[in-house]
């Protein structure tokens, strides 16, 4: 038995179809990075208009390809926030329309703990007590997983989401949105040392996180540098890249070993990084940790991750009333 899964939080339009034990049959994904990139960032009206576009196609597209109808699902899931309102609406009037339809429940699923759980996608599984760190455009946090729905927060940043911090700066530095896979290219041509940018690590032992102070210090960098040298922007994206990394390696390991805990996952768009995923392996190997990590094309939004979390609230029973409204600012723990 399978069930659907939509995503359509933010810019990229999402649908799955994976089974109820979450293992993955199709997943497509409408990306609208393009369209936004004129803007330098997301437009919510324009965001929500093309989801309309995209959506009903997508569906047909993941049941086609897994030889299945909407009479064969056992569910219908969308992610119900957090997000933008208007993009949130999409999806889950989407999966509560067949869910009616097909006399069928409804799951909403919180966008981070599809982030959360992801690492536990493809034969990862099961879902079991760890460590984990979802780094994403909106999002830094540790949080320590008991089981699934059972999160405790550890950390969080108090300004600048991880991927915020890659994207601010490479706008100031004139690339394009969304910046984080920008910088990510780059660095692999440039010398992470060559500027010694601030490592916030506040005090010593805490796991909170801090972003805003790294911005601020390429700011200054800026008039004395020439943009236009190759050289220039792949060593400062090679040094951004690395300040970045090294906080939020350091801070997991600290986590695990404050929590005593040896598995540790990593979750979310920045968790693509090549060089966040290079300095983690190195890093917890050292550190004696089990690392796993999602799947490259699971790190950014994505139906699948949406499903497998449907998969495992369903597993127990779990489903959503259809009166279940969509929330902008769904906390991930309470
Ligand atoms: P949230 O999940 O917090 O609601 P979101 O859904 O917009 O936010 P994701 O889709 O998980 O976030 O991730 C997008 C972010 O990941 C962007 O900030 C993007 O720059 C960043 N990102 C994607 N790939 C990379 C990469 N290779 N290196 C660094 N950052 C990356
Ligand atoms: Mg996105
Ligand atoms: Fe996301």
């Amino acid at each position: 038995d399978c069930l659907l899964a939509l995503e359509s939080s933010c810019d990229e339009t999402a649908a799955a179809v994976c089974t109820l034990e979450g293992e993955l049959i199709s997943s497509r994904i409408a990306t609208q990075i393009a369209i936004h990139r004129q803007y330098g960032g997301v437009v919510p009206e324009v965001a929500s208009r093309n989801h309309i576009l995209h959506v009903r196609l997508l569906v047909e597209e993941v049941l086609a390809e897994a030889g299945q109808t909407p009479r064969d699902m056992a569910a219908f899931a969308a992610t119900s926030g957090p997000g933008l309102v208007s993009s949130l609406l999409i999806g889950t009037s989407m999966a509560k329309a067949l869910a009616i339809a097909e006399s069928k429940p409804f799951i909403a699923v919180n966008h981070m703990e599809g982030h959360l759980l992801s690492p536990f996608m493809s034969g990862n599984g099961p879902v079991r007590p760890c460590v984990a760190l979802i780094v994403s455009g909106g999002h830094t946090m540790l949080v320590r997983v008991h089981g699934v729905g059972r999160y405790e927060l550890l950390g969080r940043t108090r300004d600048d989401a991880a991927g915020e911090a890659f994207d601010k700066v490479a706008k100031m530095v004139g690339l394009h949105y969304p910046g984080g896979p920008e910088i990510d290219k780059l660095s692999t041509r440039g010398d992470p040392k060559a500027f010694d940018f601030p490592r916030s690590f506040l005090d010593g032992r805490s796991l909170e996180f801090s972003f805003s102070g790294l911005k601020t210090a390429v700011l200054y960098e800026l008039p004395r540098l020439d943009l236009k040298n190759e050289q220039v922007l792949a060593d400062l994206s090679a040094s951004v890249q690395a300040a970045i990394v090294e906080v939020l390696v350091e801070k997991l390991v600290l986590a695990a070993r404050q929590c005593g805990e040896k598995l540790v996952t990593v979750s979310g768009g920045v968790s693509c990084n090549k060089g966040l995923r290079a300095a983690l392996s190195a890093r917890c190997a050292k550190a004696g940790l089990q690392l796993l990590l999602a799947r490259p094309d699971l790190c950014t939004d994505n139906a699948g991750m949406i499903g497998f979390a449907a998969a495992q609230r369903f597993s127990t029973g779990h489903t959503s009333p259809l009166e279940a409204d969509v929330d902008p600012n769904l906390p991930l723990i309470n």
